[in-house]
């Protein structure tokens, strides 16, 4: 009972610690109906999580209390995203909804703390950790952004909070959780300016799932401290000495490590020992110039640091006349220090200091003294548009989007000289695309200071361009080889789509006029055409006939009863299927497969008992990568990986995509490839797979490949199994072992 007692009074003692220690986090400006609500919001969800604990043991209400304070403290966010963050884990954890909050709060608030809810639910800890959930996770993120930007602001604070106490969670879950945090968070908080989160993100990520390197970094950035002190001090302070004597106003310089994770993707990435890499650190200085002088007062100091150190210059990055598109704004040189060493030193403002480390949100509390071409708005509505895209399939997107957030970006002019952010790598089409879509789609030629240049024109940093259009100008399918950014992309294939579908509507007009002037009806023979000439769909046929790749006077061979067309006489060529030639004459591509004539036969998943052919435009055999395409009709065409079709049938038809696999009807052995994923190291995962499929089924391993990188494993294992029961066992087996997290057949 007394010990009861005393652990009720410890934890009222650390709530009430840790919110006051929210409290003097808060902004003196603040006004006393913020403050007011903040309170109440902290005793409305003290209350709601009044029984709750969190793992390790402490009451629930701490967390939203900490994620409170980061936004407050780390983030600088106001007190709307304040109340939401002690809000955010309420309405899916507790009694309170939605409707509570508004009528307790407002509208506002109460939206924020539901986009939060939406991405807490989808954020399941044990749901598989395949890459199209990953997508899918990503793309909800993004959508909640765009609700309120604030939303993915307080999610940054609650994971960065979850990353910091993740000691207490079981291993596994740890390693899931530190690979969604860098597969998703971290570029996000690099998109949104989050400097220091982003860092602490990596390297938190890093200390879980390559935690061997990551201490070792540690370690020997801890033995070499001394040295880098003294080395620092002798490069400042003849440079403080001249920036004392010259600058009108205050400045603060200091040298700063470089992250563990960003030493470690050097040591990888240029294969260097840690030793060998001079860039351990950066110089920064800062100077509280006023807005309208800090320009000038950088490159003043340029010019200062420059004197006192031989620069190189060649790495000088001016981020100042044209920020980064995540806001980031800064002169970055790299002189040679003492010793002849490479020193990279960063010059900013205090204001530019602020955005660099704090992003987002310090850009809008900014925002109104500044240029009017957001970046963030502009960025904000990219990302509206790839979301909105309908063509963006999951995957696409991601790699799109991926980039979109990792990319550095160019600048370039249009001839009015406004400015527009791409990608780096991105095109002169993907630049016409990005004036407008029409401009895109009718974009004739490029010119670039007058001279015309190739479509696929990779735009440096200031060109100035001007697209030539041409109404009768149409996309074509080269296009999609070489634009960059997922805006172009789609629009490219929206418009090759519409091309496609007038060209279809002016094919079907031909067959029309053909089956009038035969006299039979268009109705009840469109289904036996398509299946006599063994086209997939109406579609493609009226395309066949369009492009003239089918020539409509072989319809003159068919017989005709009534209004209906009827294969010819019986004897002559009835089992022909295929005609692609255009010469009119019947030319049979191969006899019909039937499902009996041929000796491999074909499964589909759950043994689904389908009517299949072979596709005649691949001709797929035993052995051959396939997957089967649902007709109109309900067959099922069995195409090659890699038909000329294929691209395009899993484009544009994807959900009529569905999976097959030849089987051998003898019950001989058979090699089958597993390819597995999950997360771990790789010889622990090699050993239990392959003692458990040995020892637990008694199959024969052929061989084993496995490649880990940061804790990711992508493995494929061989093994020889009689049937396809066998392999569904071994299969089975390897989806419970808990390092896995997702096994499939390798075709
Ligand atoms: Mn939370």
């Amino acid at each position: 009972m007394n010990e009861r007692k005393l652990h009720v009074a410890q934890d009222d003692k650390l709530i009430d610690d840790a919110y006051q220690n929210l409290l003097s986090a808060l902004p003196p400006s603040i006004e006393a109906e913020d403050r007011r609500n903040i309170a109440k919001a902290f005793q409305m969800a003290r209350e709601a999580h009044h029984t709750q604990r969190r793992k390790s043991g402490e009451p629930y209400i701490l967390h939203p209390i900490e994620v409170a304070r980061i936004c407050a403290e780390e983030i600088g966010l106001g007190p709307t995203a304040i109340v939401a963050a002690l809000l955010h884990d309420v309405v899916e954890d507790t009694a309170i909804s939605k409707d509570d909050i508004e009528h307790h709060f407002n509208k506002k608030i109460a939206l924020i703390v539901e986009g939060l809810t939406k991405l807490e639910a989808n954020f399941d800890e044990d749901q598989d950790f395949t890459h199209s959930i990953q997508a899918e996770n990503f793309k909800k993120v993004l959508r909640a952004m765009l609700i309120d930007v604030r939303v993915v602001l307080v999610k940054m604070a609650d994971r960065l909070h979850n990353m910091r106490t993740l000691g207490a969670m079981p291993k596994h879950k740890q390693l899931r959780i530190a690979a969604e945090t860098s597969f998703i968070y971290s570029p996000l908080a690099h998109r949104l300016g989050l400097y220091n989160i982003k860092t602490e993100f990596e390297d938190m990520s890093m200390k879980i799932t390559d935690a061997d390197n990551y201490f070792a970094i540690a370690q020997k950035l801890k033995d070499t401290k001394r040295n880098r002190q003294v080395y620092i001090k002798s490069f400042i302070d003849p440079l403080k000495e001249v920036l004392d004597a010259e600058l009108d106003f205050g400045f603060e310089i200091y040298g700063r490590p470089k992250s563990i994770h960003s030493i470690n993707n050097k040591i990888q990435n240029k294969n260097v020992e840690f030793e060998e890499i001079y860039d351990l650190f950066a110089i920064r200085i800062i100077v509280d110039a006023p807005l309208k002088l800090e320009k000038a007062v950088c490159w003043q100091i340029y010019s200062i640091v420059t004197d006192v150190h031989e620069p190189i210059p060649e790495r000088l990055k001016d981020w100042i006349t044209t920020p980064k598109s995540n806001g980031y704004e800064s002169l970055h040189t790299t002189v040679i220090g003492p010793g002849g060493r490479y020193v990279e030193v960063q010059i900013r403002s205090k204001r530019m200091d602020e955005i660099a480390e704090r992003g987002f949100a310090a850009h809008w509390k900014y925002k109104g003294e500044l240029r009017s071409d957001d970046v963030y708005d502009k960025w904000l509505v990219s990302i509206r548009e790839t979301l909105e895209s309908p063509e963006s399939d999951t995957i696409d997107f991601l790699g799109d989007l991926k980039s979109n957030l990792f990319n550095e970006e160019v600048f370039v002019y249009t001839p009015n000289g406004d400015l527009k952010v791409l990608p780096k790598g991105a095109t002169a089409l993907d630049f016409a695309y990005s004036i407008h879509s029409e401009v895109g789609n009718q974009c004739a030629g490029v010119k670039l200071e007058n001279k015309m240049v190739p479509l696929n024109y990779i735009l440096s940093n200031g060109d100035q361009l001007e697209v030539i259009t041409n109404k009768s100008q149409k996309p074509t399918e080269d296009w999609l080889k070489f634009v960059k950014t997922a805006r172009a992309k789609s629009k490219i294939r929206g418009s090759l789509k519409e091309r496609e579908k007038e060209m279809a509507g002016m094919g079907k007009e031909k067959l029309l006029r053909k089956l009038d002037q035969m006299k039979v009806d268009y109705d009840s023979n469109i289904e036996f055409l398509i299946d006599h000439y063994a086209f997939d769909n109406a579609m493609e046929l009226f395309l066949a006939i369009y492009e003239e790749k089918f020539n409509l006077n072989q319809l003159k061979t068919l017989e005709i009863q009534g209004k209906k067309l009827l294969p010819r006489k019986k004897g002559i060529i009835e089992k022909i299927v295929g005609f692609r030639r255009s010469d009119g004459e019947e030319q049979p591509i191969r006899k019909k497969k039937k499902k009996t004539d041929s000796q491999a036969k074909v499964t589909f998943p759950d043994n689904a008992d389908f009517q299949y052919q072979l596709a005649p435009c691949c001709n797929p055999v035993l052995g051959d990568n396939i997957f089967g395409f649902i007709n109109i009709s309900g067959g099922i065409k069995i195409h090659r990986s890699n038909c000329p079709n294929a691209e395009h049938l899993m484009a544009n038809y994807g959900y009529r995509v569905i999976k097959a696999d030849w089987v051998d009807e003898e019950n001989t052995p058979f090699t089958v490839e597993l390819l597995i994923e999950g997360l771990d190291k790789g010889p622990g995962v090699i050993e239990s797979v392959s003692s458990s499929l040995s020892s637990q089924l008694g199959l024969n391993i052929k061989s084993f490949y496995i490649d880990g990188h940061e804790g990711y494993f992508k493995g494929k294992v061989s093994i020889i199994v009689k049937n396809k029961e066998q392999l569904n066992q071994a299969i089975d087996l390897l989806k419970k072992m808990d390092e896995i997290h997702s096994v499939s057949r390798s075709n």
